[in-house]
Parts: structure tokens; sequence; C-alpha cells
């Protein structure tokens, strides 16, 4: 595709808010044709852009070509075409049932766009978590000014021409830039703020949003950690946690953060972790064509950082030049030890060893309540454990990342891991206002029964 005109004059927040709100004020939003022809832009602009969002994701986190399609512009395309074919039933009022004192009377809930909202979105998954976002605001009749994320400049700079190409200027705005733009950004009037990133960011956006009372969605990280028993074969186990943790080289929001495993399990997992990095990438993952890089120097550092004195089993080499580090499993770490302090974004396996399932509860309970927990097990009454002792914002059962992409199920945190849901209907309540309305007849009026003075119906009460 050739490369996208840039149009003058979408990049001053301030501006552009206030053209949003004009354009929503107006109307311009409201109408189902106009939220199903941005939809379709969406689709379009995907498909179209498909080989320039390719390239820049290459630019900027060494993505694969295949793991751009799979993880990010296809995600966000099927987001797209799910809300295009289930928005009409989406934004039908619903009628509620009234209690009979209220009779006769009708009541229903009817969802309105909230008006402008905001879209802050990270530098992992910079395509997919800013546009899947996006799909359920327009498709809620919002403006929506998106704040891409300028640690991967190459793909927020495409997302920003191809918006901006595709998209109806009137409301839908690209503001690119970092925290300094963020800032002014938040200095703005939003009906919404929809924030995906670090738990540290997220303080100063909520704090911001409380002063003016503005709803958040906080989409945020933390530790996932993976329970793997005996009753599962461990090999496909060992494939798909591998699968999970080293696609982006690490750096996916729900990878599997640490394994927990009694030490009999870790003893033959560890192999078979070996075998299944070894499938994936060969004997050196730093000429496979199929493995990231890590997004910057500082995030490379700290990653390397983390394996000091760790006790490395598979992996471990590192080239700082080209942001390398090979698909690593550290084994017989502690609680106490850093890997276990933060999450980490990275491609560094932790196996902490445990005695039994409950021990391996009592590690998930003592922490943070993460953004996904995984259960590898086929025994009833451990999943039933993990279920009922344990929260996090979603459950994985034998399988890593699957949930992300089943638009009929809620993506997100709890606590600590984010707060509010979003993909597929899920996305449709968190960008609307659910608007209770009921209606009664003046005649017969059945309203007299309350009224002052109250001799007849202190009576009955
Ligand atoms: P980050 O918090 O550093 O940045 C996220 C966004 O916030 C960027 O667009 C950035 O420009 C903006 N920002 C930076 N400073 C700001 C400020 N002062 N005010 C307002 N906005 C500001 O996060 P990141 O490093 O891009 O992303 C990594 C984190 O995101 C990890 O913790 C990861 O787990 C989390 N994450 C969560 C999800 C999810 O869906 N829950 C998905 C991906 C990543």
């Amino acid at each position: 595709m050739a490369d996208v005109e840039e149009r003058d004059g979408d990049d001053d927040g301030a501006g552009a808010v206030s053209r949003l709100r004009d354009a929503f004020d107006d109307g311009v939003t409201r109408p189902l044709p106009w939220r199903a022809d941005q939809l379709r832009a969406v689709a379009r602009m995907l498909t179209e852009g498909s080989t320039l969002l390719e390239r820049a994701l290459y630019e900027d986190l060494g993505k694969p070509a295949a793991e751009a399609q799979v993880t990010e512009i296809r995600v966000a395309v099927a987001e797209a075409t799910h809300a295009l074919r289930h928005l009409r039933r989406w934004m039908r009022p619903r009628r509620r049932r009234l209690p009979p004192v209220l009779w006769p009377a009708r009541g229903w809930v009817v969802r309105e766009p909230l008006g402008v909202v905001l879209i802050i979105s990270p530098w992992n998954y910079p395509v997919q978590l800013s546009l899947v976002p996006l799909v359920g605001a327009v498709a809620s009749g919002n403006a929506v000014v998106l704040k891409p994320s300028e640690l991967a400049p190459a793909t927020s700079s495409a997302v920003a021409g191809l918006v901006r190409r595709f998209m109806d200027p009137r409301a839908v705005a690209v503001v690119e830039g970092g925290p300094e733009a963020a800032s002014h950004l938040l200095e703005e009037r939003f009906d919404h703020i929809f924030f995906t990133g670090s738990t540290r960011t997220a303080r100063i956006v909520a704090e911001s949003a409380a002063k003016r009372l503005t709803p958040v969605t906080l989409e945020l990280g933390g530790k996932s950690p993976v329970w793997v028993d005996r009753t599962v074969r461990l090999q496909p186990a060992a494939d798909r946690i591998a699968w999970g943790k080293f696609v982006n080289a690490g750096q996916t929001c729900v990878a599997p953060d640490y394994v927990l495993a009694t030490p009999d399990v870790a003893d033959a997992l560890i192999p078979a972790l070996g075998r299944s990095i070894r499938r994936f990438f060969g004997d050196d993952a730093a000429i496979s064509p199929d493995y990231g890089r890590i997004l910057n120097h500082g995030h490379h550092d700290r990653l390397v950082g983390l394996l000091d004195g760790a006790s490395v089993v598979i992996g471990g080499r590192h080239d700082r030049a080209s942001r390398y580090l090979e698909p690593t499993v550290v084994d017989d770490v502690t609680t106490a030890d850093a890997l276990m302090s933060e999450e980490i974004f990275g491609p560094i396996l932790p196996i902490v060893r445990v005695p039994d399932a409950g021990a391996a509860i009592e590690v998930v309970r003592s922490g943070p309540k993460p953004l996904t927990l995984y259960v590898f097990s086929d025994d009833r009454d451990v999943l039933r454990a993990f279920a009922h002792r344990t929260s996090s914002g979603a459950l994985g059962v034998n399988v890593p990342l699957a949930h992300l992409a089943a638009p009929e199920l809620p993506f997100g945190g709890v606590g600590a891991s984010g707060t509010g849901r979003y993909h597929g209907e899920d996305s449709i309540r968190t960008f609307s206002h659910e608007r209770a309305i009921l209606s009664k007849p003046l005649v017969p009026d059945t309203v007299r029964m309350v009224y002052p003075p109250y001799g007849r119906l202190a009576d009955f009460v």
C-alpha cells in the first residue's frame, strides 16, 4: 500500500477535542448508519493497511508478520465485524418488568452514547489495543480521541495515518505523543477515559479523571500465574505455556508470568518446555524469523538484571545491541526473589516449586489479583479450589491467551489488574450509558394514592 497521506490539524489535543464535541453535540455520531460506516472503515483500514501495519510492528517490536496478523490485525478485524453484525440488536431498547404498584406503566433501558471518549493505548500490541477499544467506542456512537503509545513510534504513526484516511475526521481523531501529550489531553473534559497500560500511569490517569468525576476503564497488567499438575499431559501443556509466554517475546499483558508446580511436575515440565522452545524457534532463537525483540534498551537491561544470580535452566543468552533475550526458564524461584516482585513482561519464565495445589493457591492469594490465572489440570477438585479461592480478571483452563480472542467473553482485570471490561457487547456496556425510561399514563392516576395528606395512606403502611 502506498504511504498514507497526512492530514493537518489533528495533532492538537484541545483543538481535536473541541471539534469532536461539536460533532457529537450536532448528533453526527448517533445514527446507526454512521456507526456501521465507521466499523466498516476500521475493517477496511486494517485490510488495506495490513502490509503497512506489519512493517511498522516489525520495526517497533521485531514482530513476525504472521504474529502481527494473528495477535493484532485479525483480532481487530474480527472485533469490528462482530460489532457490525450485532450492532442493531445491541442497540435495541430493552423492556423491563415493573412492580404492580407502578401499573399501568412501561419501562425500558436505552443505550446512549457517552460523548467524547479518550482511549490511551500501550506499545506491546499497539494495533489491537488501539483499535479494539475504538471499535467499541464508535459502535456505541461516541466521538473518539485515540492516543497511541510513543514507544511504538512506527505503529503509532501508521495507525494515525490510517485512522485519518479512513475514518470520519469530524468525530475520530488521533493525538500522537508521550506523557506530555497525554497530560495535556487529560486537562480536557472527556465523558469516559479508556486506559490500557501500567499501574503506575493508571494512578495518574485515575487521579486526573477523579477531579472531573470522569468514569474510567483501566486495563492493567500484573503477574498471571500458571498451575500445572500431573493430571494433564505435560508436553502439550508445555507447548501452550511456551507459546503464551514467548509470543511477542513475553511482552503480553496476559502472558503466563510464572509457573507453580510440585517438584516432580517441575522436573518433567522443564525438559518439555525446552522441547517446545526448540520446536518453535530452533536451536538458536536469535536467528529465528518467528521470535520478536524487546522494546528498548531500558526494558532489556531491566530483564537481564532480573537474571542476576538466578538459576537459569533454559536459555539466558542476550544481546543488548539487537535487544535480544533468549526464551528463558529459571528454576527454584521463591516468592522472595526479584523475579516474583514485579510483572516480568519479557521472555523469562520462573518456576516456583510448591508442595501442592493448596500452597499454590496461597501464593496466588498473597499477591494482587492477577489479570488472568491459568490452571492446567483435569482434576475437578483442583479446578474448583482455584476457581473459588482465588480471584482474577479471567481464568484460563488448559490454555493461555485464547479468551482474548472471544468477543463474547468480557476482557478486563479485577483489583490491581484493572477495572471495567470490554470486547463485543461488553464494549458497548463500557462506552454507553444505560438510561432508564419509565412512562406512565396520566389516567388512571394511581399516583394519587401517595399524595398528601397521608390520612388514608397511613392506614395501609
Ligand atoms: P504505560 O503506562 O507506560 O503507557 C501506556 C500509555 O500511557 C501510553 O500511551 C503512554 O504514552 C501513556 N502515558 C504515559 N505517561 C502518561 C501520563 N503521565 N498520563 C497519561 N498517559 C500517560 O504502559 P506501557 O509500558 O505502554 O504498557 C505496559 C503495561 O501495560 C504493562 O503493565 C502491561 O501489563 C499493561 N498492559 C495491559 C493490557 C490489558 O489489556 N490489560 C494490555 C497490554 C498491556
